[in-house]
């Protein structure tokens, strides 16, 4: 595997929610039939790079109460799907990496709540943490892929795609049926159990096979 020397600009970001029962199960919520599908926007995206420790900024706590990290594969598209079929999601995956969907817990819970998008909650300055893309072939249909968050040395969230109730070609079918998805869009492929609240001066690092992402908390 090696890292890509060129990446795509990012176009938009599909998030799939609840796609590890587990972790629908720590939220309260009800395992879905279908994928449950966001988006964040590009304006959101910030990166980090395998050879450098990287900054993460928390919005202000007084101010929107707790952010939660969410660690998840992400897959970025090298060409256009509509209606596709999996060889041809297969076929469109221009790159891998893993990524952080940092949420506003509190603020995504009270627009739950009065049935509101979550656009406030999830789409802020800074909320699509993406590492850098490296080379997607190794990882074959994307059915054994393992993966790691530690948060001051401890690991609190251990990746199984094995375990995802929508498997990875079968969302970016999916997502293909129910609208255009474009070279550069990004899909985040949901967050295992062991999401959490980050504070100020948290060490992150995100770990893919022999690749791995460093993080500061700010
Ligand atoms: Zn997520």
């Amino acid at each position: 595997m090696t890292a890509l020397q060129q990446a795509l600009t990012v176009g938009k970001v599909i998030c799939v929610g609840r796609n590890y029962a587990a972790h629908a199960r720590e939220l309260g919520n009800d395992v879905p039939k279908s994928p449950l599908l966001f988006m964040k926007p590009a304006s959101c995206v910030t990166y980090l790079n395998q050879h450098e420790v990287g900054t993460i900024h928390l919005p202000d706590a007084d101010k929107f109460g707790d952010t939660h990290y969410e660690a998840e594969l992400c897959i970025q598209l090298s060409g256009d799907l509509k209606n596709a079929t999996a060889a041809e999601a297969k076929a469109a995956i221009g790159g891998v990496t893993l990524g952080l969907d940092l949420t506003l817990r509190e603020l995504q819970s009270q627009l739950k709540d009065k049935g509101q998008p979550w656009e406030r909650a999830k789409c802020f300055d800074g909320a699509c943490v993406l590492g850098d893309w490296v080379e997607p072939q190794v990882f074959g249909d994307f059915t054994d892929v393992h993966y790691q968050l530690f948060i001051n040395d401890e690991k609190v969230q251990d990746g199984d795609s094995s375990l995802m109730l929508f498997p990875v070609l079968e969302l970016l079918v999916e997502i293909s049926h129910a609208f255009s998805l474009q070279a550069g869009d990004v899909i985040m492929t949901g967050t295992p159990s062991g999401v959490g609240k980050l504070a100020c001066g948290d060490k992150l690092v995100l770990v893919l096979n022999e690749y791995s992402w460093h993080a500061c908390v700010q």
